[in-house]
């Protein structure tokens, strides 16, 4: 498999957000969302078998000896992209993730079907709305797939955005579904390519609404410069 980085930060997004994870971040994508913050990922990548990703993982999660020390190992690892659903190794190394006993989860664009994938992975399933430039690619029988475990973002960077976002959780009752539902505005690109949309427009949309949903801010965004990669 193709990978472009394997690190340890905090878990940035939806009701993890500000765990300690390890993230696994597979090469590749086949949506160019015009908000996107990984496109260092479409390319390149270093090829790894799945016991190598496993070894890595377990070196930063502390589960090898030289390098626990008295540190509580870190239980939960993050599968994401690009699209990390587009590598077929992606099951077997889910699976193995899950059998050492981690808990595992996987952010996914939502144009793949996720029902390969072991029903202990925790699902953070995007919705793309209108204003990503991929709208229409959502999967719909990954709705079926979803349960209380999982979560729904929508990253939304204009109130078309929103509104989309509002009518599909609706139409399709995503918050008895899921455990969470999650607003995320699109921040500013640091390099100026587009305008992100202000956290506070969500805030008062939803409030004036009366949606059960959560919103959601990329925290790692908060901690470090938002250009910062493998964190
Ligand atoms: S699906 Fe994710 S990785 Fe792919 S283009 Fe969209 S934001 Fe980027």
């Amino acid at each position: 498999m193709f990978i472009t980085e394997i690190f340890k930060s905090i878990q940035g997004e939806g009701t993890r957000a500000g765990l300690p994870c390890v993230f696994v971040r597979l090469t590749g994508c086949n949506l160019r969302c015009t908000w996107c913050d990984t496109a260092y990922a479409f390319h390149g990548g270093t090829r790894m078998s799945v016991a190598e990703v496993m070894a890595r993982v377990d070196e930063l999660t502390g589960r090898k000896a030289e390098t626990s020390g008295s540190q509580a190992p870190v239980p939960l690892v993050e599968l994401t992209g690009g699209e990390p659903l587009l590598q077929e190794e992606v099951y077997p190394l889910a699976e193995k993730l899950i059998a050492e006993g981690y808990t595992v989860m996987i952010e996914t664009s939502g144009e793949r079907f996720t029902g390969r994938l072991p029903r202990e992975v925790i699902k953070i399933v995007d919705v793309k709305c209108p204003d990503s430039g991929e709208a229409d690619t959502f999967e719909m029988r990954n709705l079926a797939e979803l349960d209380a475990k999982d979560e729904v973002k929508f990253v939304l960077m204009t109130r078309r955005d929103y509104e989309f976002a509002r009518d599909f959780t609706a139409k399709h009752g995503l918050v008895a579904r899921v455990k969470q539902v999650l607003f995320s505005p699109v921040f500013d690109d640091p390099a100026g390519k587009w305008k992100g949309l202000e956290p506070r427009k969500v805030v008062e949309w939803i409030l004036a609404d009366g949606l059960p949903v959560r919103l959601g801010l990329q925290l790692h965004k908060f901690v470090w410069d938002p250009a910062t990669k493998g964190v």
